[in-house]
Formats: C-alpha cells, structure tokens, sequence
C-alpha cells in the first residue's frame, strides 16, 4: 500500500485531502506542521508528500529543503498546496524542491488525478503547474 504524507495545519483542508483519496487504498499520514512533517517523513519514509505550503513552525518549501538534502528522503515526490492568489508560491514551490504544485482551494476531482500520476512516474515527473492545460494529468 503507497504511503501519502499529508503535510496541512488547516483542519478543514485536511479532512478534505482525506476525504478525497481516503477510498483509494492509499495509507494516509498526516502532519500539521513543519517540524511533525520532517519527523514523520524520516520515520515513516512515504511515497509520496501533499505538502501545505503555509505551515506553522517550519514552512512547507523549508521542510521539502530539507527534505531534498537528507539521503533516502531526497526522492520523495512532492506536491506542493499553494494559495491561489499568491502567485510567487507557486515559483517558490518548484524552486524548493516540489516536483508539481495544486493551487487552493483544493480541487476534490483534480488531487486524486495528480497524486495517482506522481505516484506511477515518479519525481519531477510533472514538475509545474499540475493545474495547467499542458498538464497530462489533467
Ligand atoms: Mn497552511
């Protein structure tokens, strides 16, 4: 069973993220903020990360940093939240080290879609804007 980090301090986003992929066999972690995501990454070194971008504590591009510097976590796709109206996010995201990037609010149809993608092709196997119409996850 794949193993999806959910990295998400706004409750009601989290329960939406896992109500969305809750029916998809996939084994669901969760953190809420920077510091609980690094640690349970490293405990539980899952397949993939749905990383809030926004986070108390240690932001979301400092985790996905660090992140891509720890040997055996380095490779970890990584889908970045951002908000929709803050557009450098998005540029943020990609230069930190997330492989795609969702705006919020979260589109119920279009996560699954991507995190089943990112799962079978593996990382920077989108690299951008997941939402775009180039997007072949779309
Ligand atoms: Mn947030």
């Amino acid at each position: 069973m794949k193993k999806i980090l959910v990295v998400e301090d706004n409750s009601i986003n989290m329960r939406l993220i896992k109500m969305t992929l809750g029916n998809k066999g996939y084994s669901l972690l969760e953190a809420t903020d920077g510091e609980e995501a690094l640690a349970v990454a490293v405990k539980e070194r899952p397949d993939l990360i749905i990383m809030d971008v926004r986070l108390p504590k240690v932001n979301g591009l400092e985790v996905t940093r660090r992140l891509r510097q720890t040997p055996g976590l380095s490779q970890i796709p990584t889908l970045a939240l951002t908000a929709y109206a803050m557009k450098g996010d998005r540029e943020k995201a990609i230069e930190a080290g997330c492989d795609a990037y969702i705006p919020k609010p979260i589109n119920t149809r279009q996560l699954p879609e991507v995190v089943a993608e990112m799962l079978r092709r593996g990382r920077a196997s989108i690299n951008g804007d997941a939402s775009g119409a180039e997007n072949p996850c779309r």
